[in-house]
């Protein structure tokens, strides 16, 4: 309302509603997004900790604002999560995804598992089974070779439509995973409850294990109730040769970070790809 207008301008400092104006600009920005082209996916390899061999790539949100330049999916994605946008990027994501999965079999590069990240609204008010499903069809995708990952705050709010979503889309036959895990309300309730196959370990308590004895025994403690589980253990964020063999004395199954390589749009990882097997 007009009222409501005017105690808001009242209420809000400069400050604040500068903010509350970039989201604004942001959020109408993301609206012509997709159809205009702006987003891609790059993929960053996740490597078995043992072996060092490519167990998957990750796909991590790009776009591209033709005034801004890139804009952070740490920045856009909560955006788009409150304006529900999320669930049209969501699609259009889990679609790219398996697209590009078919074109890497179709060139020769190999058959490349690929996980994607999901926000837990796609699930409350998506219809994302389908969307999933009809992508895989769609590109003749092998669901094992798709991964999805969820982060653990919103897990938590998952409502019971939710939690059949994800027995749903785990009937499907794809990989659940649960992102930055760790962090956020840490109830272990639903490890039991869910049908999770894996655990990444949240990048701050890598970032910090080297220096900080606490963040190791955590990084320690997941693996090892991961383990106890029956799940396997990711660790991402890995920046050195000396965190990778930490984690990998750790016991964690795979690692991801710089260390390994940076995300990369699909034609440079297709030739990295390559070079490793030089
Ligand atoms: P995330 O899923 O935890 O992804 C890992 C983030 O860490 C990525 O940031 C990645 O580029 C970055 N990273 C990878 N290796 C390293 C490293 O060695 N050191 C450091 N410091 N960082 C590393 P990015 O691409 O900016 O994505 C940020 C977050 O945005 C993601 O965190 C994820 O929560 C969200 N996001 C990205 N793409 C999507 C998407 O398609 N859908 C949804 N719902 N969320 C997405
Ligand atoms: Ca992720
Ligand atoms: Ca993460
Ligand atoms: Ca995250």
């Amino acid at each position: 309302s007009k009222a409501g207008g005017r105690d808001m301008a009242r209420f809000f400092t400069p400050e604040m509603n500068e903010r509350a104006q970039t989201r604004l600009r942001i959020e109408s920005s993301l609206r012509h997004a997709i159809e205009r082209n702006e987003l891609s996916l790059h993929f960053q390899p996740r490597v078995d900790a043992q072996s060092s061999r490519l167990v998957g790539v990750e796909a991590l949100l790009r776009w591209q604002h033709p005034a801004w330049g890139a804009v952070s999916p740490a920045q856009f994605i909560p955006i788009a999560e409150d304006s529900g946008q999320i669930i049209a990027i969501g699609a259009w994501v889990i679609a790219r995804a398996c697209e590009q999965h078919a074109t890497w079999r179709r060139d020769g590069v190999g058959t490349v598992p690929v996980s994607l990240n999901m926000s837990v609204l796609q699930l409350r008010d998506g219809d994302v089974v389908e969307v999933l499903s009809e992508a895989l069809r769609m590109h003749d995708v092998n669901p094992s070779d798709i991964e999805i990952e969820l982060t653990e705050s919103n897990l938590m709010d998952a409502a019971e439509n939710s939690l059949s979503q994800l027995h749903a889309l785990k009937a499907l036959g794809v990989v659940l995973s649960i992102d930055d895990f760790g962090t956020g309300y840490s109830s272990l309730n639903y490890l039991n409850r869910f049908p999770i196959d894996k655990l990444k370990i949240d990048q701050s308590f890598v970032h910090r294990m080297l220096e900080d004895p606490t963040d190791l025994a955590i990084v320690r403690a997941i693996v090892g109730l991961g383990h106890t589980l029956g799940l396997q253990v990711v660790a991402e964020g890995v920046e050195t040769p000396l965190e990778a063999g930490t984690l990998k004395a750790a016991g964690c199954d795979e690692l991801q970070g710089y260390l390994i390589a940076k995300p990369m749009p699909p034609d440079e990882l297709a030739r990295w790809l390559a070079k490793r097997r030089e």
